[in-house]
């Protein structure tokens, strides 16, 4: 018995190689579809559509299509690629602004694929070419080109992309950032894939299980994003996908990702960290989603029916974004009434439930009971006013400068100015106990004291009505867990040239 869990654990750690759908599960589950894709991976016997490959497919469709499709570089990757931005649409017109990302991960090729897909038909398709009277789309079709060739879930440095939204220490995070707030979407969707065979499985099951859902949606219960998001994305842009979905009969689920700690296995729901990209747009008040779709180790199995599901989808939000347009627009706008506290701390709800998965052995659909952290379902536990404006002092520039790649406006004192503010004063210190990305993330709780200061001419300042303040308060704030100075781009000292500027005035 034991030797097979080890053999098991094996197969599922190993999964690249060797833990692939079975034949039997494919066939029962995931059979591949009968149709055609005009991208450039499938008109080879194997592999991915590489870096060449994708400006000659990008070049074909512009010169066949001048008037509606274009694209720019934004920046280079770490080995000097150019990071291809597509714009299709009339950008004359003030259409919804609706932008996709794909390939963020190097290794999850279904989302590159069914972008192009959807790049391809919606110049070609009657059905569709209708749609880009009234939307203005701008894409990244494959965000991380030095790990895309490779097949690598990582940068050329061996960092996650996705976990640098808010530290923005790769190149390509960087470049990314700053032309998609110049674009500045109403809508946002990042499409991934993820990992169907996870380590955590083998224990569910006969001898282990693996996931049933062809997609899950991943987005924002964060307590600093604005409510009127999430329900955006509720009330209309997941019905309409599902239904779609459903037509297929594709599978989907909330996003769930597993996690083990003291040898026991629980689930998250949702997404909370601004580190990834779903919470970190949402927090720029527009309307958020990650897309997973089932295909991390898969190699090429099952790959028309994932690129379809991505496209699917890619299309399914176009048409709700451009029939919703107005009530989305409106919904953003109400955003900018922030409220007049933010949540510094707060638990996720931990309830028990049922998750159906795909019993590996009896090729059997079986509930497993698990336990789950809702980042859905949110509690505040901490809270502080939130600031009028944020002050931060003329020697932090890096954070002015990090805050404006996010897409914050940052204005200057003009004179010399004494203000009473509130600093902080960290009461507790620790490091973490393993590495994240290369570093060790500060760990602080802190008090506010009251302090009139003076602050120099040319001492920046944050003003926390504009749309991405959100940003702010998630990087600033001294306790939050993808902030500034958690993620070292400060350290515990500087901590003291932040201040909180709370009173009715304007500076
Ligand atoms: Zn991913």
């Amino acid at each position: 018995m034991k030797l097979k869990y080890i053999i098991l654990i094996f197969i599922f750690c190993h999964q690249n190689i060797l833990s692939q759908d079975p034949k039997k599960i494919t066939d029962q589950f995931f059979p591949d579809l009968d149709i055609h894709v005009p991208t450039p991976a499938l008109s080879k016997k194997k592999g991915f559509t590489n870096y060449r490959e994708l400006l000659f497919f990008l070049d074909e469709l512009k010169n066949k299509n001048p008037s509606l499709f274009n694209y720019k570089f934004i920046g280079k990757s770490q080995k000097g690629k150019e990071i291809p931005m597509v714009f299709i649409g009339d950008s004359s017109k003030k259409n919804i602004k609706i932008c996709y990302m794909a390939g963020l991960h190097g290794n999850e090729p279904a989302s590159t694929e069914g972008i192009l897909l959807l790049m391809h038909n919606l110049l070609n398709e009657d059905s569709l070419s209708g749609l880009l009277k009234h939307i203005n789309l701008a894409i990244i079709p494959m965000a991380n080109i030095d790990g895309y060739e490779k097949q690598s879930r990582y940068a050329a440095n061996g960092q996650d992309l996705n976990r640098d939204q808010t530290k923005l220490s790769n190149p390509e995070m960087n470049a990314i950032k700053k032309a998609i707030n110049h674009f500045s979407p109403e809508v946002m969707v990042d499409f991934h894939e993820y990992k169907p065979y996870r380590v955590d499985f083998v224990k569910f099951g006969e001898y282990g299980t693996t996931s049933m859902y062809d997609c899950m949606f991943l987005y924002s219960g964060n307590l600093n994003v604005c409510p009127l998001i999430k329900e955006t994305i509720e009330d209309k842009f997941l019905p309409i996908a599902q239904n779609e979905l459903d037509i297929y009969d594709l599978k989907y689920h909330n996003y769930l990702s597993s996690k083990h700690n003291n040898n026991k296995i629980y689930f998250n729901l949702g997404s909370v960290s601004p580190r990834s990209s779903a919470t970190s747009f949402a927090l720029s008040n527009c309307i958020s989603m990650l897309m997973e779709i089932r295909g991390v180790g898969l190699n090429r199995t099952s790959f028309k029916r994932r690129i379809f599901t991505t496209y699917l989808l890619a299309q399914s939000f176009l048409k709700t974004a451009n029939s919703e347009n107005i009530y989305v627009k409106r919904q953003i706008r109400s955003c900018s009434n922030f409220p007049d506290e933010i949540v510094v701390k707060y638990n996720k709800e931990k309830t028990p439930y049922q998750l159906d998965m795909i019993d590996v052995y009896n090729q059997k659909i079986i509930p497993v009971d698990i336990v789950l952290y809702n980042g859905l379902k949110c509690e505040k536990v901490q809270t502080r006013k939130r600031p009028k404006y944020y002050i931060i002092e003329k020697d932090l520039s890096i954070v002015a400068d990090k805050l404006s790649t996010l897409g914050l406006d940052i204005d200057t004192l003009k004179f010399d100015e004494l203000l009473e503010v509130e600093s902080y004063n960290i009461i507790s210190q620790s490091e973490s106990p393993t590495l994240f990305q290369g570093f060790y993330e500060n760990i602080v709780t802190a008090q506010i004291e009251n302090k009139n200061l003076v602050f120099e001419k040319g001492t920046f300042i944050v003003p926390m009505n504009q749309r991405r303040s959100n940003l702010a308060v998630e990087t600033l704030e001294p306790e939050m867990l993808s902030g500034f100075l958690r993620f070292n781009v400060i350290q515990p000292d500087d901590i003291s040239k932040i201040h909180r500027y709370v009173l009715n005035k304007e500076l």
